[in-house]
């Protein structure tokens, strides 16, 4: 048994609070720990996006690890106020402070105390430890902390609460293009599709415009519905089970919407919830996508295919590159909930090819080993799965966070049917262009 880990498949916790707080309207997000932990969170956010990410940090030195953070926090909390002019300030946990014990619930509420008078800012505080989550995990759990501290019931409205997946902002402005097409009112939560993908200003922001607005998570709790995007969460962790068991706002948890059966489900949640059928674009859409199926299937059907990455989305893409003929030998996610397990061996049952080998808690140091076995013709993955590839000569598809090898991750586009299309395109188009670097003449046609 190996006693380490080397290259772990995992990002922390607080990496997930981070996109959560980036997606709500003049928030910024504070670390409670060292400068390393936002320096880190920061670098690997800008390198995906392309875009400036402001991160406060508490600044732990020597003396705070020992004697606690709670002055530190203060001055940071003090700094953001002055500074940026918030609505909300996230303040997440770290390893650190959380293993030294610091009772932050009480820093915040001697924060308030300390200033009475003052027009200070909502401040909301996630437990982000990361040895005991990933950011998948710490990204529900922002969802939750803000539902649960801003929202409460003053009725029932008509509305439908979305609450997402980690998704790029590509992804993001295609949600709300069919949500729109339905003609449905809805809350997204968190937003970062301009946040975290805006365009050129004129005139500089301390905090970039976009995002859900406190005024929206208050009302989430008279919401009709809520369409939460995991199958693989624990429901300890879920928002739309805790509106569902405090407020009795309906529950209803979707796949990540990718390939035909996926983003089905979706449809069909929308088209129950509003009332209206699908509208012509989006089973235009869907007719194109089982074409491109069709047209697809000489290049792809029997490969077999390594997926890594976060859990809901290994599953997803597990799911829609079976209705395409390839098979997911491989799947494997830092995640460990344990769900992934009996979602992906229902799907080898219903398409009728062997369990596939699921890895979860997984490390990247033990996968060439394990690939080289397999004899695989693709991994779809991260950039983190780039070394391995290469080390493998197995083409990649880069998908899901982080890409930081490639440009434009931030306009990427893989839910729906319109998305799934870009996926598989770009899945065809790999193979073929294998196909001619192996060839020692070169050819033109496929
Ligand atoms: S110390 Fe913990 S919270 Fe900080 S960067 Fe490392 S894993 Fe993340």
């Amino acid at each position: 048994m190996k006693e380490v880990t080397i290259n772990t498949c995992n990002l922390c916790a607080p990496l997930g609070a981070a996109f959560a707080f980036k997606g709500i309207r003049k928030s910024l997000l504070l670390l409670h720990g060292s400068q390393g932990c936002s320096t880190y969170i920061r670098r690997y956010m800008i390198a995906h996006f392309r875009e400036p990410v402001d991160i406060a940090s508490s600044s732990f030195s020597e003396n705070t690890a020992v004697f606690g953070g709670g002055e530190n926090l203060k001055k940071g909390l003090d700094n953001i106020v002055s500074q940026y002019d918030p609505e909300i300030i996230g303040v997440a946990t770290t390893c650190l402070s959380e293993t030294i014990g610091d009772d932050v619930t009480m820093f915040i509420r001697e924060y308030y105390k300390e200033r009475p008078g003052r027009r200070l800012p909502e401040i909301i505080l996630v437990s982000t430890p990361s040895y005991s989550g990933n950011y998948s995990i710490g990204f529900f759990k922002t969802q939750k902390a803000l539902v649960e501290s801003l929202s409460s019931s003053t009725g029932m409205t008509n509305k439908i609460n979305v609450f997402l997946n980690i998704l790029s902002p590509g992804d993001i402005r295609h949600l709300k293009y069919i949500l729109e097409a339905f003609l449905i009112d809805y809350i997204m939560l968190p937003d970062y599709s301009d946040t975290l993908d805006g365009g050129a200003w004129r005139e500089f922001h301390h905090i970039p415009p976009g995002g859900t607005t406190l005024k929206k998570i208050a009302e989430c709790a008279c919401s009709k519905v809520s369409l939460e995007f995991s199958l693989c969460m624990e429901n300890d962790i879920s928002t739309a089970f805790l509106l569902e068991n405090k407020w009795n706002v309906r529950a209803r948890q979707l796949p990540i919407p990718i390939g035909i059966v996926c983003t089905d489900l979706f449809v069909k949640a929308l088209k129950d919830e509003s009332g209206f059928p699908c509208p012509k674009s989006i089973e235009d859409e869907r007719m194109r996508l089982v074409d491109a199926y069709a047209d697809a299937h000489k290049y792809v059907f029997g490969k077999k295919v390594a997926i890594i990455g976060q859990e809901d989305w290994v599953y997803s893409l597990a799911s829609f590159i079976s209705e395409i003929g390839m098979i997911p030998v491989v799947c494997a996610s830092g995640g460990k909930s344990g769900k992934m397990i009996y979602l992906i061996e229902s799907l080898s049952k219903m398409y009728n090819y062997p369990k596939p080998r699921i890895h979860l808690d997984f490390d990247y140091d033990d996968m060439e080993h394990l690939l080289r076995d397999y004899n695989i013709d693709l991994i779809l993955g991260s950039s983190k799965s780039y070394k391995l590839a290469r080390a493998l000569n197995i083409p990649l598809l880069r998908i899901g966070f982080p890409i930081h090898d490639r440009f434009g991750a931030a306009a990427a586009l893989s839910i729906g049917y319109l998305g799934s299309r870009y996926v598989l395109n770009n899945i065809v188009n790999l193979f073929i262009e294998k196909l001619q670097n192996d060839n020692p003449v070169g050819y033109t046609y496929q």
